[in-house]
């Protein structure tokens, strides 16, 4: 009997591994299609000066759009395409689509705005990055001043092989902010050693940041070790009210959230600018 049951769990085991194998498979070759095709496009999220309600930047975020399936989203495909290495040819396309549509913002009457784009581990990786992310800003014309990669804190444990990376992206005038703060599972001391601007903390600590005390202690020490060694620091996952009343507490910080805005399109995003700076016209 036990061997019976054995040989069964092993079957339902194997099919359920050939099950998940086929859909990565199919997944992947859409994955390949998709890049060909472009059947991607950008969202922009509004980062914001919590204390001013003033716009400051707004990260890029990618949505694939598959003709069947319709919208399928990041977290479904973007580890796919660090595994597979498709994420090279999507960031760079990624990031040069992003660069074009803030630099026409830029010449478009509205304040100057940082774009934020996030950088996977692999595209750091590779050895043309930085000549690629060059020759994107030479040809999209975006001010470097104005740009800004968002890398995950787990990434930046690795910190002998990811120095020279860093320090190269920052010759070139781009800053970095260090995504999912709080999350990595790493020493702090990568904070000393790398050129990081900007602490990003994870939507978990915001999330219950107004009725959990560890949560409140947490996004409260990293405010304060951000503002004593002269970081930026930004909240993400802003939904409520009570997060902006609790995070205020701490000085004024940046957020980023649905609270101020979901992830926009193009066309809504100007009108997101139009109406914030309108409001800030009326007020002066
Ligand atoms: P992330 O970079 O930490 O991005 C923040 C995620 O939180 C986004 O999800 C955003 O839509 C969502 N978000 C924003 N405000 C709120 C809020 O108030 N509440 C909640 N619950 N969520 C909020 P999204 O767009 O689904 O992206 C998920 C992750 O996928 C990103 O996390 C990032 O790691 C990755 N990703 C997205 N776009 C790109 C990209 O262009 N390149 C790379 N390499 N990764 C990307
Ligand atoms: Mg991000
Ligand atoms: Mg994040
Ligand atoms: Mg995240």
């Amino acid at each position: 009997y036990v061997k019976e049951r054995g040989k069964n769990d092993f079957m339902i085991f194997n099919k359920q591994l050939e099950h998940q194998s086929l859909e990565r498979r199919i997944l992947e070759s859409a994955l390949r299609q998709a890049i060909k095709e472009e059947q991607f496009y950008l969202e922009y999220q509004p980062k914001m000066d919590m204390s001013t309600n003033e716009i400051i930047g707004m990260e890029a975020l990618v949505r694939w759009e598959h003709p069947d399936l319709g919208i399928i989203p990041p977290l479904k495909f973007i580890p796919l395409a660090e595994e597979t290495g498709l994420i090279i040819p999507l960031g760079e396309w990624i990031l040069k689509e992003s660069c074009f549509q803030a630099f026409a913002w830029q010449n478009n009457d509205f304040p100057p705005l940082r774009l934020s784009v996030n950088i996977s581990v692999r595209q750091l990786e590779d050895p043309n990055f930085i000549d690629k992310v060059k020759s994107i800003v030479r040809e999209t014309g975006i001010d470097a001043k104005n740009l800004e990669f968002e890398i995950t804190e787990s990434v930046l444990a690795n910190v002998n092989s990811i120095a020279p990376i860093l320090k190269e992206i920052q010759k070139i005038g781009i800053s970095i902010s260090v995504d999912d703060f709080g999350t990595g599972y790493s020493s702090l001391s990568y904070i000393k050693d790398l050129p990081i601007d900007t602490l990003k903390i994870d939507q978990s600590f915001i999330k219950d940041i107004h009725e959990n005390r560890e949560s409140k202690e947490i996004a409260k020490a990293i405010i304060n070790l951000a503002n004593s060694i002269g970081l930026n620091v930004i909240a993400e996952g802003v939904e409520l009210k009570e997060h902006v009343d609790e995070l205020k507490k701490n000085g004024s910080i940046h957020g980023q959230g649905y609270y101020y805005s979901r992830p926009l399109k193009v066309s809504a995003f100007e009108e997101f600018l139009k109406t914030a700076h309108e409001a800030l016209l009326s007020v002066n």
